[in-house]
């Protein structure tokens, strides 16, 4: 996108309170001059997520990301700075002018929506008005989805003709090679045809609404059942869930998400009135997807369908979900079913009341899972069932649900209490060990993001970078000191963060912005993220008022700081002398030396 206007971006600030902004994404309660709230950006227990309000910004103490209410939005939605400032001027109701994509990745995507855009509209004229769709209508109402859902959802059907949808983009203008790109048309010998032939469509939707894909269903019973388009620039499988962006808002509100496995399945629950509800589209549940969630949910009901394949399902997704800290629980539905069979049979208060409230917790479902093809009254058999449940137990992260499981099993199978704990105990060992060689987590892992910001390193600040970092304070806190400061220490700052960000606070200094707008232009100011997680830590420590010679004596420190790394260099290369015979050199060395260690003892003095 173009640039966008100062004056727009900073009437897009002043309209989204950065509290409101992260409070619809993380619950958040009031700690002194700050709130508190559970870190979206890495797996948090305790809550890490500092929003201030006074100063407009959030900075996390777990994984130290930081910045204003567009960081937030460009890291939480993995959107590029001109996007976060259109999404949260859609959402203050602001007008913004059309703004071209500048960039060519950006435009590339656009052109692929628009594609997608068309088809949609294309697939749905087609189910509604043409003869084409009459089998794929009747389907439809066979299913039990109403006319009003098809309209919402803007469910379509790709004709049997081959090749309709591409010539009708063709006629819009698209390439040949942009059709194949978006995954709507494939290369047959030649000669490009639909890649969607006589099924179903299913639009999918990302989190914002647009349709970045589709599933196609055969309406006959032939196989496979579902194609999903490829991959793409803007559709990627192991991010993608299914109606999120319609669920989205119902499962923050009711902190709980149900995962089903196909989209009509999700379709029809949402249609009866079930709107927290995501389908996993039958690909492998990934950690993205868990992250995902996590924005929204505490707890995650696994609802998949009533057959070996959908409890496998289950069993692989939910240690990925419990990694991520969600609560989960996995509802059974009767063999055979799945929640769109069991809703058209017994209606939608049938299946909260007995599948999704009657849902187990995800340890009993595995403890019951682990009996299959056991037999229990042979005592081989019982064992291993009994090393199988204690592993299975020791995975569980809550201490309670551990004990009530471990009470269960001692209790049904009149095994000795302490010899099972026991061997629990050593399946915990077990895995803290593993998770002691893991490497740390790394919050930027796996992310697509707009920017390619690294997590800064994290280690104890040494005195240098501790003066430097409390100087830089003092000017953030008091304004009105920055002159001052800024004369004592010129271009004597030590790291390239401290460096970058007081040369940002003498520019905005220059141009006279000294009161309550500095942290925010600061903020716009800085555009690489390394340096807001930077400025947002400073920002949060305390930083009480320095005197005259607390000031004299940091000011000092920073002085004498490449003095210090002089002398070491002085050092080095007088000991290199006197390896080599060269006495005289090493005297000479030693004069030099000796001036600068004066020096500093001068500017100690004088602090
Ligand atoms: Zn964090």
């Amino acid at each position: 996108m173009a640039r966008l206007p100062e004056e727009l971006v900073e009437r897009v600030r002043a309209a989204s309170d950065i509290v409101d902004v992260v409070g619809e994404y993380v619950a958040l309660k009031k700690r002194g001059r700050s709130y508190m709230g559970l870190c979206p950006f890495h797996p948090d227990r305790t809550p890490s997520l500092s929003v201030v309000p006074d100063q407009q910004f959030f900075h996390c103490f777990g994984c130290h990301v930081g910045g204003d209410v567009f960081r937030f939005i460009m890291e939480i939605e993995g959107m590029s700075f001109p996007e976060a400032v259109k999404h949260l001027a859609d959402r203050a109701g602001i007008p913004l002018p059309d703004l071209e994509y500048d960039d060519e990745a950006g435009r590339r995507k656009n052109r692929l929506k628009e594609a997608h855009a068309l088809a949609t509209r294309y697939y749905h004229y087609v189910l509604n008005a043409s003869r084409h769709g009459e089998t794929a209508k009747e389907y439809v109402h066979g299913r039990g989805i109403r006319p009003e859902t098809v309209e919402r959802y803007r469910l379509g059907y790709a004709p049997e003709t081959g090749d309709a949808l591409v010539r009708f983009l063709q006629k819009r203008g698209f390439g040949r090679e942009e059709i194949v790109a978006a995954g709507l048309g494939v290369e047959e010998g030649g000669r490009l045809a639909d890649r969607f032939v006589g099924r179903l469509m299913i639009p999918l939707e990302d989190i914002h609404g647009a349709v970045v894909g589709f599933s196609g269903r055969r309406l006959d019973g032939g196989s496979p059942k579902y194609v999903n388009s490829p991959e793409t620039p803007i559709f990627k499988k192991g991010r993608f869930l299914f109606h999120l962006g319609r669920a989205k808002a119902a499962i923050r509100r009711l902190r709980e998400v149900v995962v089903v496995e196909g989209p009509l399945d999700a379709l029809l629950l949402a249609q009866e009135g079930l709107e927290n509800v995501v389908a996993a589209q039958g690909t492998a549940f990934t950690p993205d997807m868990a992250e995902l969630l996590g924005r929204y949910a505490e707890r995650v009901v696994l609802a998949f369908d009533g057959d070996e394949a959908g409890e496998r399902s289950a069993e692989r997704a939910a240690p990925i979900l419990l990694q991520r800290g969600l609560d989960v629980k996995v509802a059974r539905l009767p063999e055979g079913l799945d929640p769109d069979a069991y809703v058209r049979a017994s209606g939608i208060d049938a299946f909260r009341l007995r599948v999704l409230q009657g849902a187990e917790s995800y340890g009993a479902f595995r403890l019951e899972r682990l009996k299959r093809g056991l037999d229990l009254g042979d005592a081989a058999d019982r064992a291993r069932y009994l090393e199988q449940a204690a592993r299975a137990i020791a995975e569980l992260s809550n201490p309670f649900e551990r004990e009530a499981h471990i009470e269960a099993i001692v209790k049904a199978y009149a095994v000795p209490k302490d010899l099972f704990q026991a061997s629990v105990r050593r399946h915990l060992e077990a895995q803290a060990r593993k998770a002691a060689e893991a490497p740390p987590y790394d919050r930027f892992a796996g992310r697509i993001h707009s920017s390619d910001a690294g997590g800064r390193r994290r280690r104890p600040r040494t005195a240098y970078e501790a003066a430097e970092a409390r100087l830089l304070q003092e000017m953030l806190a008091r304004p009105e000191r920055i002159s001052e400061i800024m004369d004592a220490v010129g271009g004597g700052w030590i790291t390239p963060e401290g460096t970058a960000l007081a040369a940002e606070l003498y520019a905005l200094f220059y141009e006279g912005i000294t009161g309550r707008e500095l942290v925010p232009k600061l903020m716009t100011a800085l555009e690489d993220p390394a340096l807001k997680d930077f400025l947002t830590e400073l920002l949060l420590e305390e930083a009480p008022p320095l005197s005259p010679a607390a000031l004299a004596d940091l000011v000092a420190t920073l002085q004498v700081y490449p003095k210090e790394n002089e002398l070491k260099a002085l050092y080095a290369e007088r000991s290199k002398a006197l390896d080599a015979g060269d006495f005289a050199r090493a005297r000479e060395i030693e004069a030099r030396a000796r001036a600068v260690r004066s020096e500093i003892e001068r500017l100690r003095r004088r602090a």
